[in-house]
C-alpha cells in the first residue's frame, strides 16, 4: 500500500481476505421461495420437490434392435452355416402392439422400441438373418432375453427418482418429461437490479460526447446475471450525485430486486458517492478486500417499502473498472445468486496449469490474472491475455480463465504451477 497522509474514513475498516468478505456476503442470502414452472424452464435451477415415478420406464418390455422376435428354443443349432427357417407372421413398428402371438415355427419382424409380442423370448438382429418372402433364415442361436429391454429397467414405479435440491441439467429435464411431469416446483430465479454509476457514462446507443465513455459494466453484469440464472433488472446509469443515486436505487427496490448491484463510485475519489448513499439509506459493512483487481467493494443492506411491506435488500457496490467489476461479480455476486437459486455447490471448476509468463505482485493481495488456458500433453498451460490493467476489458475477452495467485506470492516465475478457475 502506498503511504497516505490523510486517512479516509473507510480505510479504518480492516482489509478483509476474500474468504472473510465472501462469508459476510453469503450470510445475507438464502434460497428463495419455490414456484411451479414448465419443465423446460427448470434448466439450471434447483428442484423444490421430490419426484417419484408413477410408472415403469420403459412401461413395456421392448426390442433393443431391429430384427426378428422369436422363441429362442426354435433356433437350436442355428449358426453362420446352418440357418433355421421360420415363418414371418407380422411386421411390427415401434408404437404398435402385435396382433399375433409367436408360436413355435413363427417369428415377427420387429423394430427397435416395439413391445415384445406374446410368446417371444429373444430378438435376433437383422444382420444375422435373411428374409425371403414370408420366410426368414436365422443364422444365430440367441440366449433367452437376447436384445429384450425389460419393463422398468430404467425407472421403477414408486421409486424416488429426483431428489429435492437437485440442480437441473438437460438429463434431468429429459427424465421429468419421461415421467410425464409437465410442471414442477423449483426455486424461483433471483431478480438482480443492476445500476452503473458515473457522470462519464452514456448508454450504448447514445452519442459519445467529450469526456464520455459507454456503460459497459451494466451490460457485462447483466449478462453475468443471466449466465448464472438470475433475472437482470436494468436500472441504467446513475449520475454521481446522492439524489440521483438514491432515486435509482429506490426504483430498483420497488421493482422487487432480491439483490442490487452497483458499479463504480466506491473508491476514494471526490465523486465516489455510492458508499455515502449506502450508509445513509441502509446499514453498511464497508470494506476493502485483499484482492486484485477488485479491492474496493461495499456491501450492505438497504431497507425499502415495497407495496406496503418493508423489505431488506442486500446491495453489493462493486468497483467501476470493467475488469474489476466482472471479477468482483465472479467472486461475490455469483455465489450470492447461486445461493438464492438454492444451489449448494458454489465451487467453480479449476485446474492446475503451468504459467507461461512471469508475474510480480507487491501488495499482498490475491491476484486474479486473466489467462488463456489450454490442454497440453496431459496437463494445462496458461498464458496471460495481454495487459492486465483493470480497465482492459480485452484481457477478459481473450481469457477463458482466471489464474489465482495467492496473497503471499510476490514473485511468480514463468513455469510456476498455478490454480486456474475457468470462466466458462
Ligand atoms: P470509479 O470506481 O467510479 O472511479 O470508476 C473507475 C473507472 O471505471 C473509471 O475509469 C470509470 O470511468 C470506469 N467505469 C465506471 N463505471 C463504468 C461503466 N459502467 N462502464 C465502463 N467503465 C466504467
Ligand atoms: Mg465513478
Amino acid at each position: 500500500m502506498e503511504e497516505r497522509t490523510v486517512k479516509h474514513e473507510h480505510e479504518l475498516y480492516p482489509m478483509l481476505s476474500v474468504e472473510d468478505a465472501l462469508e459476510h456476503v453469503l450470510r445475507a442470502f438464502h434460497p428463495l421461495e419455490p414456484e411451479r414452472v414448465p419443465i423446460l424452464e427448470t434448466l439450471g435451477r434447483v428442484l423444490a420437490e421430490d419426484i417419484y415415478a408413477d410408472l415403469d420406464i420403459p412401461p413395456h418390455a421392448n426390442s433393443a434392435m431391429d430384427g426378428y422376435a422369436v422363441i429362442a428354443a426354435d433356433t437350436t443349432g442355428a449358426g453362420p452355416d446352418a440357418p433355421v427357417r421360420l415363418r414371418v407372421i407380422e411386421n411390427l413398428a415401434a408404437g404398435y402392439v402385435a396382433d399375433k402371438t409367436v408360436t413355435p415355427g413363427t417369428a415377427i419382424r420387429i423394430m427397435t422400441g416395439a413391445p415384445i409380442p406374446d410368446g417371444v423370448d429373444a430378438v435376433i438382429r437383422f444382420e444375422r438373418t435373411q428374409q425371403e418372402g414370408e420366410w426368414v433364415d436365422l443364422y444365430y442361436e440367441p440366449p433367452v432375453g437376447n436384445n429384450i429391454r425389460c419393463a422398468g429397467e430404467d425407472v421403477r414405479k414408486g421409486d424416488l427418482i429426483l431428489v429435492k435440491g437437485t440442480h437441473v441439467r438437460p438429463q434431468e429435464v429429459g427424465m421429468l418429461a419421461s415421467l410425464g411431469c409437465r410442471e414442477v416446483s423449483v426455486i424461483r430465479r433471483p431478480r438482480v437490479a443492476i445500476l452503473a454509476t458515473g457522470d462519464e457514462l452514456v448508454d450504448v446507443d447514445e452519442p459519445l460526447g467529450p469526456g464520455k465513455i459507454r456503460n459497459s459494466n451494466g451490460y457485462s453484469n447483466a449478462a453475468q446475471v443471466l449466465k448464472y440464472g438470475g433475472v437482470p433488472l436494468m436500472l441504467g446509469i446513475a449520475r454521481d450525485s446522492v439524489s440521483d443515486l438514491t432515486a435509482k436505487i429506490r426504483s430498483g427496490l420497488t421493482q422487487g430486486a432480491d439483490l442490487l448491484l452497483t458499479s463504480g463510485g466506491v473508491s476514494v475519489g471526490d465523486f465516489d458517492v455510492v458508499k455515502n448513499v449506502l450508509a445513509g439509506e441502509g446499514e453498511i459493512t464497508f470494506w476493502r478486500v485483499r484482492m486484485k483487481p477488485g479491492k474496493p467493494l461495499a456491501f450492505g443492506q438497504i431497507q425499502a417499502e415495497v407495496n406496503g411491506d418493508l423489505r431488506t435488500v442486500p446491495i453489493l457496490g462493486m468497483p467501476g473498472n470493467p475488469v474489476s467489476v466482472m471479477v468482483s461479480f465472479e467472486v461475490f455476486a455469483r455465489p450470492a445468486i447461486l445461493t438464492m437459486l438454492g444451489v449448494t455447490d458454489l465451487s467453480k471448476p479449476t485446474v492446475e496449469a503451468v504459467l507461461e509468463n512471469e508475474i510480480r505482485s507487491k501488495d499482498e493481495r490475491r491476484h486474479y490474472v486473466r489467462v488463456h488456458v489450454q490442454e497440453d500433453g496431459g496437463g494445462y498451460r496458461a498464458s496471460l491475455t495481454g495487459q492486465q490493467g483493470s480497465g482492459i476489458l480485452n484481457s477478459m475477452v481473450k481469457a477463458n480463465g482466471l489464474a489465482i495467485i495467492p496473497e503471499d506470492w510476490a514473485h511468480v516465475p514463468a513455469g510456476s504451477r498455478v490454480r486456474v478457475m475457468f470462466l466458462d
